[in-house]
């Protein structure tokens, strides 16, 4: 098993009502539209925030079509 990144409060607002979800995730890069299935991430009742880790970058990047260019945006 691969170290998880371990989250008990929402980075943005501090709440301890963060937790991991596994969901179909469609996202926006630069007007087009992709889809990620299954994705595992971090979310937070709370404010909304959304926390991606390591597999979660991985498994979004494979699915984007930023994915070729060499450098991500930093709100990706
Ligand atoms: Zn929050």
């Amino acid at each position: 098993m691969s170290a998880k990144l371990l989250i008990k409060t929402c980075p943005t607002c501090g709440s301890d009502k963060i937790k991991r979800v596994v969901r179909d995730v469609t996202r926006n890069y630069k007007g087009k539209t992709y889809f990620v299935p299954a994705l595992e991430f971090y979310e937070c009742p709370n404010c909304g925030e959304k926390v991606y880790d390591r597999d979660a970058m991985l498994k979004i990047e494979a699915n984007s079509p930023a994915y070729h260019k060499a450098e991500m945006p930093a709100d990706a």
